[in-house]
C-alpha cells in the first residue's frame, strides 16, 4: 500500500505529460489541474481503504477521457431547470413564478437591443425608467402613483427609510412577521432608522391600541400581511378604514406590506383571504408594497403603489437608486401587467394564475395520464390520489387547493433514495415524501412536462 502511495505522481508532473497537456487546449489549465488533484486525492483514498490495488495508466486514453468527463461534469450550468412536482405553486427555492411567454419575449428584446430605458423619445431628453410601468400599475390598482424596486423587501425598507427615519412606526404584535430568508419586520424597521412601537397582543389589537401609541414623533402605522402563518380563534384587528381614519386625523401614514399582492379576486378558486390591491387602496391605505414574482406572476421586483406625494418622496430618496429594478425585470413586468388588460385573460395568460384556475377535470386527467405512463414503465404501484396543493411564496398559508398526486415507490429503493435518483435526473424532478412513498402533485406540473417526468423515472430504472 505504501508502495502504491509512493508511486502516485505529482500533479505538476502529470500536467507536463504529453497526453494530458493536450487537454489544456480544450479546457483551462486550472480546470485540468483541479481535475487531476481530485483524481489523485480519490486514488489516495481508495489505496488507503484497500479499494484500489493498482495504479491506472496515467498515459492512457481512458485516463484522459475520465478527466475530460470530470471537467465536463464540473462545467454543467449551476442554475438549471427542475420540474416542480411539489404542489407548491410559488416555491421560493424553485424560482417562484414562471413567466408568461410575452414576458420572456420582452426580456429577450430588452437584452438584445438598446432601448428607451431612461430616454424620452418625445423630448429627446433623459427619461425615467419608472415611466414604463407606472401608468399600468395605477390603472390596475387605482393608485395615484407607483414605483418599482428590486424586490418587496427593498420596497419595505425604502418606504420606512424615506418616511420614518428617526421617527416611530406603530405595528401590531400580531403582524411582526418573519418570512423565509431572514426577512424580519422588526429588523427591517430597525435598519431603516425608525423606532418600532409594538401595540396590542399577538391575537388581538384594537384601534385604541394604535391611537394610544401615536405621539408627535409617530410617522407611520404599518400593517403587514401575515403571509406564512395565521392566528386563528379569539382574534381581532381594526378594519383598514378605521386605521386609515386614525392615520389621517393624526397626520401619520398608513402603510401595508401585502407580500403577495393579488390584482384580481381569486375567491372563486377557494382563495378567500388574499386582499386585492385595489380594495386595500380604496379602503384608505396610503401606500402598499407587494412582490412581482408571487401571485402577480411576473419577474422578481417590489411594487409600491399609493399616494403620489409619498411615491415622489420615495423616488427622490438615495436608496431608491441602490434598489432600482433592472431593465430585464422591468421589461418582463411591463409585459406581464399588459396581460391583465383586455383582450387578454390573466387567468389564461399568466402561468401562476392559470395554475390556480385549473379545473378538477384537467388535474384528474393529467394525474391519470402520468399514472398510466409510470405503470407502463414498470412502476406498478403508481396510483393517483387526492392531494392538497398550496400557493406558497408566503401567500395564503392555510388555504389548500384541491389537487391530485401520483403516489409511487420503486423497490428496492427507499422513498428517500427514489427522491435522490429523481433529483439526479436531467432535468431533476422534485416532489415530496409521505408515508415512505414519493408523491408527484400535478397542480404544479404542466402537460408538456409529463414526458420529462417519464424520462426521469426511466433514468431511475437504468441506474
Ligand atoms: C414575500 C414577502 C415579502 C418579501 O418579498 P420579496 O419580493 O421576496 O422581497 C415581504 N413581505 C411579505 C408579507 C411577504 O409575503
Amino acid at each position: 500500500m505504501s508502495d502504491l502511495l509512493r508511486r502516485l505522481p505529482q500533479v505538476q508532473a502529470l500536467l507536463a505529460a504529453p497526453g494530458i497537456e493536450s487537454l489544456a487546449a480544450t479546457y483551462s489549465r486550472q480546470e485540468v489541474t483541479d481535475a487531476l488533484r481530485a483524481k489523485l486525492q480519490a486514488l489516495r483514498h481508495d489505496i488507503q481503504s484497500g479499494a484500489a490495488s493498482a495504479l491506472p495508466d496515467f498515459e492512457s486514453a481512458a485516463f484522459r477521457a475520465g478527466l475530460a468527463r470530470q471537467i465536463e461534469a464540473q462545467r454543467k450550468p449551476s442554475l438549471t431547470t427542475v420540474i416542480n412536482a411539489t404542489g407548491i405553486l410559488i416555491h421560493t427555492n424553485l424560482g417562484r413564478a414562471r413567466l408568461a411567454s410575452e414576458a420572456l419575449a420582452a426580456i429577450e428584446t430588452a437584452g438584445r437591443d438598446h432601448s428607451n430605458l431612461e430616454f424620452n423619445l418625445d423630448t429627446g431628453k433623459r427619461g425615467s425608467r419608472h415611466a414604463h410601468v407606472e401608468g399600468l400599475i395605477c390603472e390596475l390598482t387605482g393608485a395615484e402613483a407607483a414605483l418599482v424596486v428590486n424586490n418587496c423587501a427593498a420596497a419595505v425598507l425604502l418606504s420606512l427609510m424615506a418616511t420614518a427615519q428617526g421617527k416611530k412606526v406603530v405595528a401590531s404584535r400580531g403582524e411582526l412577521i418573519e418570512i423565509g430568508g431572514s426577512f424580519r419586520l422588526p429588523d427591517i424597521i430597525e435598519q431603516s432608522g425608525a423606532v418600532l412601537k409594538e401595540v396590542g397582543a399577538t391575537n388581538k389589537t384594537r384601534l385604541a391600541d394604535y391611537a394610544g401609541a401615536i405621539d408627535a414623533d409617530t410617522a407611520v402605522l404599518l400593517k403587514s400581511h401575515t403571509s406564512n402563518y395565521r392566528i386563528v380563534g379569539f382574534t381581532s384587528a381594526p378594519k383598514r378604514e378605521e386605521l386609515a381614519g386614525l392615520a389621517h386625523s393624526t397626520g401619520t401614514i398608513l402603510m401595508e406590506d401585502l407580500g403577495s399582492g393579488v390584482l384580481l379576486d381569486l375567491s372563486r378558486y377557494g382563495l378567500r383571504d388574499e386582499p386585492v390591491v385595489s380594495d386595500v387602496l380604496k379602503s384608505g391605505v396610503d401606500l402598499v408594497m407587494f412582490s412581482g414574482d408571487k401571485l402577480l406572476g411576473g419577474p422578481q421586483c417590489g411594487i409600491l403603489a399609493g399616494r403620489a406625494d409619498i411615491i415622489r418622496s420615495l423616488q427622490s430618496h438615495p436608496l431608491a437608486r441602490a434598489v432600482r429594478i433592472d431593465k430585464l425585470s422591468l421589461a418582463a413586468l411591463e409585459a406581464t401587467l399588459r396581460l391583465y388588460r383586455p383582450p387578454h385573460d390573466p387567468l389564461k395568460a399568466v402561468p401562476v394564475l392559470r395554475a390556480i384556475a385549473q379545473t378538477e377535470a384537467e388535474l384528474r386527467s393529467r394525474a391519470e395520464r402520468l399514472t398510466g405512463a409510470l405503470s407502463a414503465l414498470g412502476f406498478n404501484d403508481a396510483i393517483a390520489q387526492p392531494s392538497e396543493a398550496y400557493v406558497g411564496g408566503g401567500s395564503l398559508p392555510q388555504q389548500a387547493l384541491l389537487s391530485f398526486a401520483i403516489s409511487v415507490t420503486a423497490p428496492p429503493l427507499s422513498a428517500d433514495a427514489l427522491a435522490a435518483a429523481l433529483r439526479a435526473a436531467s432535468p431533476s424532478v422534485i416532489g415530496r415524501i409521505q408515508n415512505d412513498r414519493f408523491l408527484l402533485d400535478v397542480r404544479t406540473l404542466s402537460d408538456d412536462e409529463l414526458p420529462l417526468v417519464e424520462a426521469a423515472f426511466r433514468a431511475v430504472l437504468v441506474r
